[in-house]
């Protein structure tokens, strides 16, 4: 059966100070309380190695923000897969809105998921459709675009997140029932057991509904992943 997946993605924040928060967090809610699902928190790469360092005793899993596709050469500034990999992670977002609007393409984030899974981290692979295209009934049509380009064919361990990009950060959902269908759709794009996570803006307060959604196999966290009570809060209504 599929364990539901709580991710928090740290995005740009924090510091050394935060290396102590797999185990802030497994005291809140002990591994005991917690065997149902999984949890796991992407720190910037810098805090990878230290996070990973600290973790000790708990399982609480540490992933990456993105990788570059190649496994070493002359591209500074980047890291790769190996790299991530070696400094403590075991999954890896790729393709997030954020990146994507800073010009990353359904190929580049193919590659990068190729490169991936290479080094043994589980790619989560991000998709998610503007409140234009929304608006303009484009939503499917976008999501299935990205699904077809952004996955390698023969991809077989791997989550998918969905993350409307008009609901990052906003404070506001998708509804219940956009919710529903475009998880719906997804699913007859992926395996029965691929994880289906829902990313915008998910919080304490709407997680419950959210979670208890038809083919909602999860959650990926901006906001409300930076302090673990409310990422505990969160977890504890998978
Ligand atoms: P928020 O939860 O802050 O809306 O961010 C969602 C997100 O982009 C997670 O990857």
């Amino acid at each position: 059966t599929m364990k539901p997946l709580i991710a928090a993605n740290w995005k740009m924040h924090g510091n050394m100070s935060w290396r102590n928060k797999p185990a802030e967090f497994n005291e809140i809610l002990p591994t005991a309380e917690r065997r149902h699902l999984d949890v796991l928190i992407c720190p910037p790469a810098v805090l990878l190695a230290p996070l990973a360092d600290k973790r000790g005793g708990t399982d609480v899993w540490l992933g990456a923000q993105t990788c570059h596709d190649q496994v070493s050469g002359a591209h500074t500034g980047e890291m790769s897969a190996d790299m991530l990999s070696d400094a403590g992670a075991e999954y890896v977002i790729l393709g997030h809105s954020e990146r994507r609007a800073a010009g990353e393409t359904d190929a580049d984030v193919r590659a990068r998921v190729e490169a991936a899974v290479k080094a043994e981290l589980i790619p989560i692979i991000c998709v998610g459709e503007s409140l234009e295209q929304r608006e303009a009934g484009q939503a499917e049509g976008v999501v299935e675009k990205q699904l077809a380009g952004s996955l390698p064919d023969d991809l077989t361990d791997y989550v998918i997140a969905y993350e409307p990009v008009w609901a990052i950060g906003t404070g506001k959902t998708a509804t219940p029932g956009d919710i529903k269908s475009m998880h719906a759709f997804i699913r007859s794009r992926v395996w029965p057991t691929t994880r289906i996570l829902y990313g915008g803006s998910v919080k304490p307060a709407n997680a419950q509904e959210i979670l208890a959604t038809e083919n909602v196999n999860g959650a990926l966290i901006g906001g409300a992943g930076l302090e673990m009570e409310s990422l505990a809060e969160i977890a504890k209504a998978a």
